[in-house]
């Protein structure tokens, strides 16, 4: 391909709206184009690696036994009402009315399409396992589209969905999933963890989540994973062990009011009353589906949200507003505590039941109460809401420690059960002649999401270097000089034998100068480029660039296109 053939719109400037290398990489590298928030359009570049990524996505699941299919992107409400998710996925949902006054739903996921269609299509035990599989557009409303691809309100996905008679067939299809994932994500050169994660709003009873591991602020997850055990969880689902507690030989003492101004924070009212974080005890107040719940947890200790939102059973969980604190407690944000907090229920964290005169909020402005004790206040339940932290011991060997870092999830998988099938009446006939609800599990991969983060984790400071499987093009030629004939002849007599042998190429023949090209190659990233200049010719020779490294070779011109073949192999 020519490069003035094709549209390759590279900028000299970052975009302003981009928080992350990748999405700056992509739109200055002039792959995607924002159409408005969270909705881009691929240009010539990015739709060549997104086929790319399709492809090995469609090779590994044909091999693995999928079957590919397309369902629609426009469902009626109805399937989502049946299996209550009209509700629990809420304001994510794209909807709409047609002009019937029948409410309709733009898919974000296609378990109930799905579902309908076994429930009309496969009657027996004799045609399962099945695995239905399409590579399609969906559809989230996010709140605050974000980070380019990776967080759009249009994306491209592989949704895969698994039936089975039983847990035993879903297991089995599972573990196929996740095998064919890790030979699709190495192919695309990630070095990939596969990690446990929250069920969440898809219901069922496992799930894990496939990770890019990132050094960039790219990483939205944060995983944590055992030193010496393959243990390995996102941080939302990752087990806290609970603590051993040394017993305090501190006597209680009396509470007493402490006047603190304007500390707020954890760390103002320890270093103002000179006590560590763990004399504190933290009062926070939620709103879970609007009901307000205090908890209370040591002042060094984070609550995991996840764990607070699966134990309370809501759908929306959020902190509550300065105005909603000050109805319940009479005081500003800062000053919450347990004491006379009568109208609340109040979790706390077991950790708390060891604790001796410690310091709270006390429900009054610019206030604290210091030596309270557990005699002092009401708690209604206590719950396990510690989030897991790095350093702690593994809740699986028990021996090692836990190692976080942050990384791009790419797929996951549930395990659903028959929640689906339950709730639209899809069974099949088995064996025995009984009626019984097909055992699911799904399975996705973010096709934009893959692209963008093997930018995010593959870039220097120069631009983009594309794992050679998913490059738009295997390789660069790039003639210095267009107006120079021998450059020009060189140039696509190299082109013609790698296109014959198989390779995509882009051939430079802008009449720019070098530099321009150069810089426009390195931002690109193609894995190798080939480069014609007349230094070179002098001598007999052309210059193969690897772009991982920018490492140089140079090569007499007619072994040019074997030469490069051997260097893109050994990639
Ligand atoms: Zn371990």
């Amino acid at each position: 391909m020519l490069w003035t053939k094709t549209h390759i719109p590279t900028l000299r400037e970052d975009p302003a709206d981009a928080e992350i290398i990748s999405h700056k990489l992509l739109v200055r590298a002039g792959y995607i184009r924002k159409l408005t928030a969270g909705i881009y359009n691929y240009l010539p570049l990015m739709q060549r690696t997104l086929h790319r990524v399709e492809n090995i996505v469609r090779q590994e699941m044909n091999v693995a036994g999928a079957i590919e299919i397309t369902m629609p992107v426009l469902h009626p409400a109805e399937l989502w009402q049946k299996t209550g998710r009209w509700d629990t996925v809420g304001k994510e949902q794209m909807r709409m009315r047609d002009r019937h006054q029948h409410d309709m739903v733009l898919g974000g996921t296609h378990e109930e399409v799905v579902t309908w269609i076994a429930r009309g299509e496969v009657r027996s035990y004799r045609q399962l396992p099945l695995n239905l599989y399409q590579i399609q557009v969906k559809f989230r409303d996010e709140i605050r589209p974000r980070f380019g691809l990776m967080r759009g309100r249009e994306f491209t996905m592989k949704d895969a969905y698994s039936f089975d008679v039983d847990e035993a067939g879903l297991k089995i299809a599972y573990r196929k999933m996740a095998e064919a994932y890790f030979k699709i994500f190495r192919r695309c050169g990630f070095d990939v963890k596969m990690v446990e994660s929250d069920v969440g709003a898809m219901g069922g009873f496992a799930a894990h989540e496939f990770m890019v591991p990132v050094e960039t602020a790219g990483g939205e997850e944060t995983i944590l994973s055992c030193s010496r055990c393959d243990y390995a969880a996102n941080i939302e689902k990752a087990i806290s062990v609970p603590l051993t507690i040394p017993k305090t030989d501190e006597e209680p003492r009396t509470k007493e009011l402490v006047f603190t101004p304007g500390m707020k924070t954890i760390e103002e009212v320890t270093s103002f009353l000179k006590q560590p974080a763990e004399k504190l005890v933290k009062t926070m107040i939620y709103l879970a589906d609007a009901k307000p719940v205090a908890v209370l947890i040591r002042g060094d200790r984070t609550i995991n949200e996840t764990k607070l939102k699966n134990h309370l059973r809501c759908l929306e969980l959020e902190m509550a507003d300065p105005s909603t604190i000050m109805r319940l407690t009479g005081a500003q944000v800062g000053f919450t505590g347990p004491i006379g907090l009568d109208n609340v229920p109040i979790i706390a964290d077991p950790e708390i039941k060891s604790m001796v005169n410690f310091v709270v909020g006390a429900n009054k402005d610019d206030s604290h109460i210091i030596n309270v004790n557990l005699d002092d206040f009401r708690i209604d339940e206590y719950v396990e809401l510690r989030r897991a932290e790095a350093g702690e011991v593994c809740p699986r060997c028990g021996t090692g420690h836990l190692e976080a870092y942050s990384g791009i999830e790419v797929g996951n998988l549930f395990m659903l059960g028959t929640k689906y099938s339950e709730a639209l009446g899809a069974y099949f006939v088995d064996k025995d002649g009984q009626e019984r609800p097909f055992v699911m599990g799904s399975y996705g991969i973010g096709i934009t999401r893959t692209a963008q983060a093997a930018v995010e984790a593959f870039h220097d400071d120069k631009g983009i270097i594309w794992p050679k499987a998913i490059a738009p093009y295997d390789l660069h030629i790039i003639p210095l000089n267009m107006e120079n004939d021998q450059h020009k002849q060189i140039a696509f007599s190299v082109m013609e034998k790698l296109e014959n042998a198989g390779y995509s190429v882009i051939l430079d023949d802008r009449n720019e100068r070098p530099g321009v090209k150069f810089n426009d190659a390195d931002l690109i990233g193609m894995p190798v480029r080939i480069a014609i200049g007349d230094k070179g010719l002098k001598e007999g020779i052309v210059e193969i660039v690897r772009r991982k490294d920018l490492s140089v070779e140079k090569v007499p011109i007619d072994n040019t296109a074997e030469k490069a073949i051997e260097i893109f192999k050994e990639l």
